[in-house]
């Protein structure tokens, strides 16, 4: 049975669209799946686990359950937007939170998965907020604050990334090359997944004289899809 890789759904109840490809995923091709791996940017955002009776998360949420009851093992590791889901989250649907970065062996291939923005190592800027969003303080701070005031702070931080991002040039907000191949020997894999950049593909990649291989997820805010490791070579699958 083969394993899926989605990221970058973005969920939301903004955008039916995406809704409606991720049910469709979940009561089809996930139930007969190894395993389900969601790395990262499930949620468009994720202001806490208090938010889960929110009548949207509480519906996305159920059926994850619904497919982690069912057998299906679901692994979920964080993304820059949603990096806040926890333990609450974790219990309610049965997901198993993954460290970013975390080496799995899907099909017997030794294979690092990775939200992705870790790698994007010229976005001096975005890897500041990283550091300060991830740190317990921050996190600790934001939590203090109530579910509305939470709302609005995300609203205004999605406003100013929207200008910062368009005054970046492209290369910025991709991966750097030289943090590809540190993850990798880092890690003795030859395989990475990873999403984020939303620039989904495989790379063939040399490194240390070895081959080895990058795959890219696609972001589900265009067409969607995801990735497909079954016996014999991986198969990315747009809808
Ligand atoms: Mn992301």
């Amino acid at each position: 049975m083969p394993s899926l890789f989605i990221s970058d759904l973005h969920l939301t109840e903004e955008r039916p669209e995406a809704n409606e490809r991720f049910i469709e995923l979940l009561e089809g091709k996930a139930r007969a799946a190894e395993a389900l791996y969601i790395l990262g940017d499930f949620f468009e955002s994720w202001i806490g686990d208090d938010d889960l009776e929110a009548p949207f998360n509480a519906v996305i949420a159920g059926m994850l359950a619904d497919l982690a009851r069912g057998g299906v093992p679901v692994y979920l590791m964080h993304g820059n937007r949603d990096f806040l889901i926890g333990e609450r989250f974790c219990a309610a649907t049965g997901a198993k939170l993954l460290a970013d970065p975390s080496v799995h062996e899907i099909q017997g291939v030794r294979t690092l998965l990775m939200h992705g923005d870790t790698l994007c190592t010229d976005d001096l800027d975005y890897q500041n907020w990283r550091r300060i969003s991830r740190s317990e303080a921050w996190q600790r701070q934001f939590l203090a604050t109530s579910l509305a005031e939470r709302r609005r702070a995300i609203v205004g931080m999605r406003e100013k990334s929207k200008e910062v991002v368009q005054a970046k040039p492209a290369e910025i907000m991709d991966v750097n090359d030289a943090a590809v191949a540190q993850a990798i020997r880092a890690h003795a894999v030859t395989r990475l997944v990873h999403g984020h950049t939303h620039r989904p593909g495989r790379h063939a990649l040399t490194i240390d004289g070895r081959p080895a291989e990058r795959w890219v997820l696609p972001d589900w805010y265009g067409r969607g899809g995801y990735l497909e490791i079954g016996r014999g070579a991986p198969k990315l699958v747009r809808f």
